[in-house]
């Protein structure tokens, strides 16, 4: 009993740390009367965790100083930089690498065409990746928390492995271990459309439930549910791109026909523009004839498989991955697609486009880091 009550203290106390140390990474910087008044906590709790957290290193006072009727109260702020966490999205034909700090800005960037291959080589690139944003953002070794290594395959529930990845054509499961032969750092995978929708939740604080489609070169989804990832049984939750569309369709990737995924990725429009998705949607608000009709057959398809998903779920329904990129201008078109499509509705405002359009796989890698971190504050 007495354990019991002494944990419960401890997790309140705890709980107090969390709340003031979050409630500052989102204002910026705030005062200890700010903070005491936002949260709802007395001045001496308030007073006692900002003083911890300055000892740990986590935050200090600030240059600013507020000034409240002729007396000028200190400010504090988080050290954003006390930890960062790096992201690694690999895909068949590219690497990029993110480093993120506590406050989840991007403090470094590279991205570099990179055809996939199982061999030393390649390692030495992704451990190349990783150094290039290490030197850019300045990092010591011990601000490193460690790498997310985002990759297009379904994945072991401990990260460690893979079991299934048609997209990067492995024949045999692949280890973290294997992969970060030249990584000095703490690594572990994360699967891609997870990765992005986790980032989605991040900076969109608004949405906590709703399906992410992640239309890129496949297609993926990732249902977040609380502002959790919903993962499912065997860790596939949300894989709609191999929902059959057309019975004995077009050949999919995975080895079927007909599937979602073969009607509606990216490259399906950029097949049009010898692979240049960029020039498409350029092409496309030109008015060019050919690329207006492919755009047209598209759309047929992304509706179908949009409704389905609303159908499905009953949520807000996020446009993500590189279509996400570019749908913008479009969307009216697509909602008015949309209201034909819903039996129970004509209002398609559950539909929206990804707020993180870029390096969201590999910036979702790093932010889980981040968040396991900031569990143990
Ligand atoms: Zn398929």
């Amino acid at each position: 009993m007495v354990l019991d009550q002494t944990l419960t203290r401890r997790d309140i106390k705890r709980n107090n740390r969390l709340r003031i140390y979050n409630r500052l990474r989102e204002v910026g910087s705030f005062s200890c009367l700010d903070i005491s008044m936002d949260l709802g906590l007395s001045l001496p709790t308030v007073g006692k965790n900002i003083s911890d957290l300055e000892e740990a290193g986590l935050v200090r006072s600030s240059e600013e100083k507020k000034n409240t009727g002729g007396r000028s109260s200190k400010l504090y702020e988080v050290v954003a930089d006390y930890r960062v966490a790096i992201g690694v999205n690999i895909t068949n034909q590219h690497i990029s690498a993110v480093a993120i700090d506590l406050q989840g800005t991007v403090v470094a960037h590279t991205r570099f065409r990179q055809a996939f291959a199982r061999c030393d080589d390649y390692y030495k690139k992704l451990g190349a990746a990783v150094q290039t944003v290490v030197l850019e953002a300045g990092l010591q070794d011990d601000q490193i928390l460690g790498v997310g290594l985002v990759i297009p395959g379904l994945l072991t529930k401990d990260g460690e492995s893979t079991y299934y990845s048609r997209v990067l054509r492995l024949d045999t499961d692949m280890t973290c271990e294997e992969i970060s032969a030249y990584i000095p750092y703490q690594t572990r995978f994360f699967h891609d459309a997870s990765s992005a929708a986790y980032a989605e939740s991040w900076y969109n604080h608004d949405e906590t439930d709703f399906f992410y489609m992640m239309i890129s070169d496949s297609i993926c989804g990732a249902p977040i549910l609380d502002a959790h990832p919903y993962r499912g049984m065997n860790f596939r939750s949300g894989e709609i791109g191999h929902v059959q569309l057309i019975r004995g369709g077009r050949q999919c990737y995975c080895g079927k026909r007909g599937c979602l995924d073969a009607y509606c990725n990216t490259k399906v429009l950029a097949t049009v523009t010898k692979g240049d998705l960029a020039l498409f949607f350029e092409e496309l608000e030109k008015g060019e004839e050919r690329v207006q009709t492919r755009w047209k057959e598209y759309l047929h398809y992304l509706v179908t498989a949009i409704t389905a998903a609303r159908m499905l779920f009953d949520c807000r329904i996020v446009i993500g991955g590189y279509l996400g990129q570019y749908i913008d201008t479009y969307m009216g078109e697509v909602e008015a697609l949309m209201r034909k499509e819903d039996p129970f509705s004509e209002d398609v405002d559950y539909l929206s486009v990804c707020v993180c359009k870029t390096e969201a796989c590999a910036s979702g890698g790093a932010l889980s880091l981040i968040d396991q971190f900031i569990q143990t504050i």
